[in-house]
């Protein structure tokens, strides 16, 4: 469905054809405690209303029911945050939220209750008490920029923040995680990539895509952009029931990643974000795709499956293992096909 503009009401999803006329007034619902935009570069993708684009992206009615064990912060963000826009939970590095803006809202969102258009960046005294703190914090080794997605901040806001940071010795590597240059690539442009080498840090982006049809030619031009620079990609996908919860379509993913320069790094089980049990899988679901990807996959297209433990306690990979121990000490190594193998005991394989 071709649009010229980001559809962010029910009625503007109706009038692409992105929904029906019918389900407007259900979805106002919705739009009225979560945000919603579907940029061009996404509404063109969407086939049917429930591909794997479109559940992404557009609203639906079952984000109206919570259940018992969701939250409206996952993560525990709140509970590491010592200045606004400042999120410390592990001693080596830290996050810094500038926009709470995004191109798109995706329905699934571990943020979704503090992303929206209408939210403040963070600016003026905020900004300098952020900064002050990343100052002070000599031992944050590494800055996460994220938000909302950074990537919405002008090339002039970039390079301001990459200028601070670049005086700030302790800080050696600088990651920015962003959706925007799958989901609206014409933002990826050559005054933001040179604003992102200013400072003299390593730059990364960690690239959050979830389908592997989400790789458009422009999407792959925005990405090229940032590769030829300089600036190393990682990517981060979302495990998503009704998206990517097939070993071929993860595969596929995965593979995209890897051909476009993006080291594939973490798969996330997903959070218990209000409204999203709809796209919850089960760890052992998870697992077991993990295991076919090791079986079927490159090395070099494997990314690590966590858990970002509900609560403030930190990521986690979550297996699978292909390591048991007996109760006799005996150690068992699963292969790829699932077949375990004695691996010989310690004292045989030291001198
Ligand atoms: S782009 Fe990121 S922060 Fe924004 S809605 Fe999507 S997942 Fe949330």
């Amino acid at each position: 469905m071709t649009t010229r503009t980001t559809l962010r009401t029910p009625a503007d999803l109706a009038s692409a054809g992105v929904i029906g006329p019918d389900q407007v007034v259900a979805l106002e619902a919705v739009a009225r405690r979560y945000a919603i935009a579907v940029t061009p570069a996404m509404s063109k993708l969407i086939r049917r209303p429930d591909d794997a684009i479109a559940r992404q992206f557009v609203p639906d009615v079952r984000e109206l029911a919570t259940t018992p064990d969701e939250r409206t912060d996952p993560i525990g963000d709140a509970a590491h945050s010592p200045v606004e826009g400042i999120v410390h939970r592990y001693p080596d590095r830290a996050l810094i939220k500038m926009v709470h803006a995004c191109p798109v809202y995706c329905r699934f969102c571990f943020r979704r209750e503090m992303v929206g258009p209408g939210g403040a960046a963070l600016t003026g005294a905020a900004l300098e008490r952020a900064m002050a703190y990343l100052q002070d914090q000599t031992g944050i080794w590494e800055v996460i920029v994220t938000g909302g997605d950074p990537f919405m901040l002008t090339a002039r806001r970039v390079e301001a923040l990459m200028r601070r940071l670049g005086e700030m010795a302790h800080i050696r590597v600088v990651r920015w995680h962003t959706r925007v240059p799958i989901v609206d690539p014409a933002r990826v442009s050559p005054a933001l990539v040179r604003a992102l080498r200013i400072g003299g840090k390593a730059v990364y982006v960690g690239l959050h895509a979830n389908h592997p049809e989400e790789f458009t030619p422009e999407a792959e031009t925005a990405i090229a952009m940032l590769a030829d620079a300089g600036i190393a990609l990682v990517s981060q996908s979302v495990l998503l029931k009704g998206v990517n919860n097939d070993a071929v379509t993860l595969a596929a993913l995965m593979r995209r990643f890897v051909e476009n320069r993006v080291q594939p790094y973490y798969l996330h089980h997903p959070d218990l974000a209000p409204g999203t049990s709809h796209f919850r899988v089960t760890l052992d679901e998870g697992q077991a795709l993990m295991t076919a990807l090791r079986g079927h996959l490159s090395g070099l297209a494997q990314p690590t499956y966590v858990l970002d433990i509900p609560g403030g306690h930190g990521k986690v990979p979550v297996g699978p293992s292909f390591l048991a121990t007996a109760s006799d000490g005996a150690v068992h190594v699963t292969d790829r096909k699932g077949v375990a193998h004695l691996y010989p005991p310690k004292d045989s394989t030291t001198p």
